[in-house]
C-alpha cells in the first residue's frame, strides 16, 4: 500500500486532489483575469481602447439585431451562442446555425437551447472535473477503511483463534470450546465474504471513475475533429521539449502551417467537404510524427509542429516534404464526386533556442508565415533569428 492510500496521510492525498481541483478551477480563474484585464481597459477618445469599446459596441448591436431578426428571447444561452456566432468563435455553432438558417431560414429558442446543451454535454467543466476527483479520494477513503476492517478482524480472529486453542488444551471437554472454535470460524468466513464483495464493489467503481477520468483528460488534450493534440496539449509539450532539449544540447524548432484559402474551400465545397480536407491534411501532417517530432491543431486550419533534434533549415526541409507531398495531389470532393482545386499550406519556422521564451519563437513563426502568405503561398518560409 502506498502512502498516498494509508488513512494517517490524508496530506498527500488531499494535495493530489487540491492541486487538480485547482488546477481545475484555473480555468474559470483565468476567464476572470481577462474580463478584468478588459475592464481595465477605459477609454481615453481616440485610443485603441476606445475602438475596442466601439467594436464591442458594434457587436452587442449585431448581437441584438440577430436575435431580434429571430424573435429569440434574451436568455444568457441565446446570447452566448448568438456571441459565438457573430465572432466566429466556435466552428461547430457557426456551422450548425449556418445550416439550419440555409434549410429553415429561422431559428427558434428551443434550437438555440439544445445546440447550447450540445455544446456543453462535450465540455469538461471545471465543476465536472472536481467532481471526479472527489469522487476518486472519497473511493481511496472508503477501499483504505476496507483494508483496515479485514485486517482488525483477521487480527481480532487470530487472538481469538489463539485463546479457544488455549482454553482447549487445558480443558478436559473440549465441545463446547469446538463448538465457538466453529461459530468463530464462521463468522470470520462470513466478515471476509462481506469485505470481499465491498471489495469488488470498490475496485468496479474506482475502474470506471479511471476511465471517466481517462476520457477527460483525453478530450481536454484532443482536438474533436482531427484526432491531433489541440494547442493546450500542444503548449505543454513545447515547455517540456524546450526543456529537454535545453538540457540536451539538442536543437529544437517549431513550424507554423496555415491551409491556404481554406475559407474559399468551405464556401465552395461546404463545411463537411472543409472538415474532410482538414483531416486529410491533419493525417499527412501526423505522418511525420514520433516521439521527436510532435505535431498538434493549434485551431481553425493552423496545424503546429515541434521538432526535437532538427535546426530550423531541417526542419524547413521535412516540412516543405508535406507541402509539396499535399500540393502534388488532386483531391476529389466526395460530396459530388468532383475534382477539387489545388490544395496547398503555407509555413513558417523558427529556431525556439534562439528565443528567451518559447512563445516568442512562435510568434516569429507565426511572422514567417504571414510572409509566406504574402509571398504568394504554398511555400515554407525561415523567420529570421533577429526577429
Ligand atoms: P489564408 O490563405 O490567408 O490562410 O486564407 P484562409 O481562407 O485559409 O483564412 P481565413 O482565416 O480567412 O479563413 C479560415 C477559415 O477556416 C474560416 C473558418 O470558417 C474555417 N474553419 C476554421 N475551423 C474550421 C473547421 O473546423 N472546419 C471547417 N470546415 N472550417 C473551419
Ligand atoms: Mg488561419
Ligand atoms: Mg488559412
Amino acid at each position: 500500500m502506498t502512502a498516498a492510500a494509508s488513512p494517517s496521510s490524508t496530506g498527500p492525498q488531499h494535495g493530489l486532489t487540491d492541486r487538480l481541483a485547482r488546477w481545475a478551477r484555473g480555468f474559470s480563474h483565468k476567464a476572470e483575469e481577462e474580463e478584468a484585464e478588459e475592464v481595465e481597459l477605459r477609454p481615453r477618445a481616440g485610443t485603441a481602447a476606445s475602438r475596442e469599446i466601439n467594436r464591442r459596441r458594434q457587436l452587442y448591436s449585431e448581437i441584438g439585431d440577430f436575435l431580434f431578426a429571430h424573435d429569440l428571447d434574451l436568455t444568457p444561452v441565446n446570447f452566448s451562442v448568438a456571441l459565438d456566432y457573430l465572432t466566429g468563435a466556435n466552428v461547430g455553432v457557426e456551422k450548425a446555425i449556418r445550416a439550419v438558417m440555409m434549410e429553415r431560414g429561422k431559428i427558434t429558442n428551443g434550437w438555440l437551447e439544445a445546440l447550447a446543451a450540445d455544446q456543453r454535454a462535450d465540455e469538461i467543466t471545471p465543476d465536472g472535473l472536481a467532481t471526479m476527483l472527489d469522487k476518486v479520494e472519497e473511493n481511496l477513503t472508503q477501499f483504505t477503511g476496507l483494508m483496515h476492517e479485514s485486517r482488525n478482524s483477521a487480527k481480532d480472529y487470530g487472538a481469538a483463534l489463539q485463546e479457544q486453542a488455549k482454553e482447549l488444551s487445558e480443558s478436559s471437554d473440549s465441545e463446547p470450546v469446538l463448538a465457538r472454535l466453529v461459530g468463530l470460524t464462521r463468522s470470520m468466513v462470513e466478515k471476509t465474504r462481506q469485505v470481499e464483495n465491498q471489495l469488488r464493489e470498490n475496485q468496479r467503481q474506482t475502474q470506471a471513475l479511471k476511465s471517466s477520468l481517462e476520457s477527460a483528460r483525453r478530450a481536454a488534450e484532443h482536438d474533436h475533429l482531427t484526432g491531433l493534440p489541440n494547442r493546450r496539449a500542444f503548449e505543454a509539450v513545447l515547455r517540456e521539449e524546450t526543456k529537454l532539449a535545453q538540457d540536451g544540447g539538442e536543437a529544437l524548432s517549431v513550424a507554423f502551417c496555415d491551409i491556404d484559402h481554406f475559407k474559399q474551400i468551405n464556401d465552395l465545397h461546404g463545411h463537411d467537404t472543409g472538415d474532410r480536407v482538414l483531416k486529410f491534411v491533419a493525417g499527412l501532417l501526423a505522418k511525420i510524427s514520433n516521439d521527436r517530432c510532435h505535431v498538434a491543431r493549434h485551431g481553425g486550419e493552423e496545424f503546429v509542429l515541434l521538432f526535437r533534434g532538427k535546426t530550423a533549415g531541417e526542419t524547413c526541409e521535412a516540412v516543405d516534404g508535406v507541402r509539396e507531398d499535399l500540393a502534388g495531389r488532386s483531391l476529389v470532393n466526395r460530396t459530388n464526386g468532383e475534382r477539387m482545386e489545388r490544395v496547398s499550406f503555407s509555413a513558417g519556422v523558427a529556431n525556439v533556442l534562439a528565443y528567451d521564451d518559447p512563445r516568442a519563437a512562435l510568434k516569429a513563426a507565426d511572422r514567417a508565415l504571414y510572409l509566406a502568405k504574402e509571398h504568394g503561398r504554398n511555400r515554407v518560409y525561415l523567420a529570421a533569428e533577429a526577429d
